[in-house]
């Protein structure tokens, strides 16, 4: 494929989030927009009003904003800015804006004698197809002959009737060159004449979509596998309309592990079966804890590779790596435990001000109050809880200490093993080190780590005599960072509260 300053697209449905095969294929068109010094132009596909989804397109952008995919050129969004490239201030551009550039464009067709009006009712064209059934043939709708004049398509439409138009198909068969999957034949008794204007006067996804690859000069068109089949179509009004027809690349469907293909109805059947759906749009992930890196470096390489043994690689690498020859033509897998493998890599390698803003980010849109924690405790929340998979676990394994006291609940097992043991040991070893700690200054993890180290040679204890004991007391379970580190950020007035309020609950029990 040719690829110097390309012109490539993205062009969603605002049918919801971005799902994540959507992702990777706004991540292809900007990685082959980048390589080549061309642009990246995103549309949005809002002809189909009863697909439309409302905060649908907001969503979209939030979505592509947090990959980091900008595009490149749009209209501009208050007037005045120029198309600058990555500002992200204009466009996209949205089909429904530009409905009579279409009409005009079907107009055209008509005049031309390349399209027709079709005045069949969805009732006459079901018991067609009903037909076909009852004799076992192939359902084809069939060219009316003769044509319907304009003059009867409006008769049709004063009695309410809606009229579509229809493209005519020839009679030979249409190549698609594709880049990734070679010669694709459609045969000429599989085309019929579709649909490019609908009842409503808008137009049909086939017809909007070659329109505007035509006039905002899409060289190179990439996308999913599942529209292969539209392209022959999309050829044919092409060729009708005098248009060049752009590269083509169809990217493989992607699979989940079990060999089911992954769509968005996964999570539906996950809830159904009791299930916690798993994640699918981009924002799934976002909320999941997920690093833009790390989700950005697994899905370029679904369908695509390195060529090497390299797989963690920053995008700038993949931009400079990057080609549609290196898109193979089998199936990708979306391999989830990757992914979070990919993901605590990414986590352990960008910089402490990267993972911070990620952090911040990750706890705003899960409506947190953590995110308003000083950025001094956020940082050490992730240092202390290096090694991290996702977000949550450093959640998991910190948050008890951001919460009232009162929130704090104690694991029976956990109460049972560290603190009842051994005729109540661990609240024993409570008892007395709260009267160290509460005079201890200052609060700092050295001087904690000094004063529990003395305290251990003094009550002749491991240190996990005490730790385990604190931990329980301070989280309700046994897991938490370093002990010294984690007194010292619950701070000195509750980890006091804490113990108190454990011993408190221990002799209430006993
Ligand atoms: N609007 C179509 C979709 O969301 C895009 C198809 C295309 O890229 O041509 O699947």
């Amino acid at each position: 494929m040719s690829a110097s300053g390309c012109r490539v697209r993205f062009a969603p449905s605002p049918t919801g989030y971005l799902h994540v095969g959507g992702a990777r294929t706004a991540l292809f068109n900007w990685l082959l927009a980048r390589r080549s010094g061309g642009r990246f132009v995103l549309r949005i596909e809002d002809t189909d009003r009863s697909r439309h989804v409302s905060d649908s397109l907001e969503k979209i952008l939030a979505d592509m904003r947090w990959l980091g995919l900008e595009w490149d050129e749009g209209p501009e969004a208050d007037g005045g800015a120029d198309d600058a490239a990555g500002e992200g201030d204009f466009g996209p551009y949205c089909q429904s804006e530009r409905l009579a550039i279409y009409q005009e464009h079907v107009q055209r067709l008509i005049d031309s004698g390349h399209a027709y009006y079709a005045l069949e009712t969805p009732e006459e064209l079901a018991a067609m197809r009903e037909q076909a059934r009852a004799a076992k043939t192939d359902y084809k709708y069939r060219r009316p002959d003769p044509l319907p004049t304009a003059e009867q398509a409006q008769a049709a439409r004063d009695a309410g009737r809606a009229v579509v138009v229809r493209l005519k198909m020839g009679d030979t068969a249409i190549t698609v060159m594709d880049d990734i999957l070679g010669e694709v034949t459609l045969a000429a008794d599989q085309l019929e004449d579709f649909v490019i204007q609908k009842g409503d006067g808008w137009p049909t996804y086939h017809l909007a979509c070659v329109v505007d690859d035509a006039l905002m000069k899409i060289t190179h068109v990439l996308r999913g596998q599942e529209h292969l089949m539209n392209t022959p179509k999309h050829i044919a009004i092409q060729r009708a309309l005098g248009f060049d027809t752009p590269h083509y690349a169809h990217l493989p469907i992607i699979f989940n592990m079990s060999g089911s293909k992954m769509s968005k109805r996964d999570k539906e059947k996950a809830l159904k079966r009791g299930e916690v759906p798993p994640e699918i749009d981009v924002h799934d992930f976002r909320v999941s804890g997920y690093l833009p890196e790390a989700l950005l470096n697994f899905i370029s390489l679904l369908g695509w590779s390195t060529g090497d043994d390299t797989e963690q690689i920053t995008l700038d690498e993949t931009t400079e790596r990057f080609s549609v020859e290196g898109v193979g033509k089998g199936s990708a897998k979306f391999d989830r435990d990757k992914l979070l493998s990919f993901n605590t890599d990414w986590a352990a390698k960008v910089s402490e001000d990267r993972l911070l803003e990620c952090f911040v980010d990750y706890l705003q849109v899960n409506g947190s109050p953590l995110a308003e924690l000083p950025e001094a405790t956020l940082r050490r929340m992730l240092e202390l809880c290096k090694g991290f998979r996702t977000f949550p676990d450093v959640i998991t394994k910190i948050g008890f200490a951001f919460v009232d006291d009162s929130a704090i609940e104690y694991q029976e097992k956990a109460v049972r093993k560290v603190l009842e043991k051994n005729d109540g040991a661990g609240y024993a070893a409570l008892r007395n080190v709260v009267i160290c700690l509460e005079s201890l200054e200052p609060w700092t993890a050295s001087a904690i780590e000094a004063e529990l180290t003395k305290f251990c040679e003094a009550n002749d204890l491991k240190l996990g005599g005490v730790a385990q004991p604190l931990r329980v007391a301070l989280s309700g379970g046994t897991v938490s960072p370093a002990i010294f580190d984690t007194l010292e950020l619950v701070g000195r007035e509750r980890t006091i509260n804490r113990i108190k309020q454990t011993m408190m609950q221990g002799s209430e029990q006993q």
